[in-house]
């Protein structure tokens, strides 16, 4: 008998719309509490963002590879009476991440306090002072936005008001680089220290400085790769949910939730299978949950309007590319700046065609796992920041191929030189694709834009307003985006269903 078995009649159900990081940590806290839950997934393997694809021997992860927080994943295999060591093993990536300038200028962003000060001290002595300052204040933040609000659920105005002295005292209507810029003078130090608030959708001009949080979330709990990819962490929750006796169900796209008496009752799949349900939670785009799934009510209508007209992240265009020879020198993770720091963040966020630069992320997995390629190979991604497509309505069919030209010609001039000719085999990620195969608003890769006015309550709420067993999980939900806030996010939605679901239950 499971623990929260119901007096007299069958487990609560719930269905989980997605099998993205947030789906799948919500999924496993379900399960693990005693709820009977179902996990139906649009595509053919789980991970949403995380996807993977194989190639001729190479390993390609699709999303994120700046696994950070390893005790919130822990948490999930913990709750279920599992080790994490026993389902995948993390390996600790050092330096975090290389940043490259076009003019030489390097900086190993390490988590050991005299080497940063001896590379910021060469460059500025005056900020080495100031790293110190900028540090204390980003462990402030982490403990109040991420420990103590990061998964507690914004549902009423009045948590809001409750956490309102501690953001003033944080200040948190400054900008991420609006805050580094008062404790650093250096304008690439700048750059290094305020380019995070990118990595979960935010432009650092404009993000609350409450994400200044990633700084001291990555000190303090360092930075890791799962052996065997992304992809073995997802497979390693996925394994997780089923031995807890959960359901997947991939290639499974949800076309309708369906309410009755305001609540809902069921989920149908788009080949007209109908899953009664006590509960549902959406992990999909929070605009395509209510305008696609919930576009039969009037609920899901209002939503998708009021939705739509909020601010969304920007979008990304990612090559994935399989190399016949390594390059020693790369690190695991590299952020290359190109000439341009905030006049390109602002072309991206607000300009209707492509900036003629660009800054680029570099994957180099192969660095802290060789058997992500076949001998003597490296598997790569390399993404590019772009407009999501209300900004800019880019034809990507046409623009894509052009696009990754000019990109591989700045690798190979830059960091990988005889990259053509190494080529093993590539394929592109667009805007499009975010649209396309994720469901994705305007192809946002990271969902709503965190800004002050689109954080905690001011986000989608982690329960529908209206429909009381209707919830949301991931991205587009409070706290946000990247692995630790959809995982999160989980936390914060499994305690409000759990709570619902174990309600006229006994233990
Ligand atoms: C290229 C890239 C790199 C990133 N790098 C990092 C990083 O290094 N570190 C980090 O922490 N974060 C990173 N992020 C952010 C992070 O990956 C995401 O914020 C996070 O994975 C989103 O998880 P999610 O739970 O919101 O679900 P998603 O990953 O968005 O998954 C949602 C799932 O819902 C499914 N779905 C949609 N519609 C339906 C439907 N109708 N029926 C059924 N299923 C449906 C989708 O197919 C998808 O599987 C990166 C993101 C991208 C795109």
């Amino acid at each position: 008998m499971s623990r929260f078995e119901r007096v007299g009649s069958a487990p609560r159900r719930a269905v989980v719309i997605g099998a993205g990081f947030g789906g799948l940590a919500l999924a496993i806290r379900l399960q693990a509490g005693g709820v009977q839950t179902t996990v139906l997934e649009k595509r053919d393997k789980p991970g949403g963002r995380a996807y993977v694809w194989h190639d001729q021997g190479f390993t390609f992860d699709a999303g994120p590879t700046v696994i950070t927080d390893p005790a919130a994943l822990e948490e999930l295999f913990t709750l279920a009476g599992k080790r994490m060591a026993d389902y995948v093993e993390l390996l600790p990536v050092s330096p975090f991440y290389r940043l490259c300038w076009e003019d030489g200028y390097r900086f190993d962003y390490v988590n050991d306090q005299a080497e940063l000060d001896r590379q910021i001290g060469a460059k500025n002595p005056r900020d080495v002072d100031g790293y110190r300052r900028f540090l204390d204040y980003s462990r402030a933040v982490y403990e109040e936005g991420y420990v103590k609000l990061g998964s507690v659920p914004f549902l009423s105005f009045r948590s809001m008001i409750n956490a309102g002295p501690q953001l003033a005292k944080l200040q948190a209507w400054r900008s991420v680089y609006g805050m580094v810029a008062r404790f650093i003078e250096d304008d690439q130090l700048r750059q290094a220290l305020s380019f995070h608030s990118l990595l979960v959708g935010g432009n650092p001009f404009e993000t609350s400085s409450i994400y200044a949080l990633i700084h001291a979330l990555e000190r303090q709990g360092g930075v890791w790769f799962p052996r065997g990819g992304t992809g073995a962490l997802v497979n390693a929750m996925v394994r997780l949910f089923q031995d807890l006796g959960g359901h997947l169900e991939l290639e499974a796209p949800v076309a309708r939730i369906e309410l009755e008496g305001g609540r809902v009752s069921g989920v149908v799949t788009e080949d007209g299978r109908r899953f009664d349900t006590d509960a549902a939670a959406s992990n999909a785009d929070v605009v395509h949950t209510y305008k696609a799934l919930l576009r039969h009510e009037p609920r899901g209508r209002q939503e998708a309007a009021r939705l739509s007209k909020k601010r969304f992240s920007m979008s990304l265009f990612v090559i994935h590319f399989g190399l016949k020879r390594r390059h020693p020198h790369l690190q695991h993770h590299t952020v290359c700046f190109g000439p341009r720091y905030r006049e390109l963040i602002d072309d991206i966020f607000r300009r209707e065609t492509l900036a003629d630069d660009f800054s680029l992320y570099l994957h180099a997995p192969c660095v802290t796992d060789p058997s992500l390629a076949p001998e003597g190979c490296a598997s790569h991604y390399v993404l590019a920041p772009v407009p999501h497509l209300g900004t800019a309505d880019i034809d990507w069919a046409v623009e894509g191929p052009r696009y990754r030209d000019r990109i591989f010609d700045y690798l190979e001039h830059h960091y990988l030189p005889g990259l053509r000719e190494d080529l093993v085999t590539h394929r592109i990620f667009t805007p499009h694709d975010f649209r396309d195969e994720l469901n994705a608003h305007l192809g946002s890769a990271f969902s709503l834009e965190p800004i002050l006015t689109q954080s905690a309550w001011f986000r989608p709420h982690n329960r529908d307003d209206k429909i009381p067993n209707l919830y949301v999980v991931g991205a587009g939900t409070h706290p946000g985006a990247g692995v630790p806030g959809v995982v999160g996010s989980a936390k914060a939605t499994a305690g409000l269903m759990l709570e619902a679901l174990q309600q006229g239950v006994r233990p």
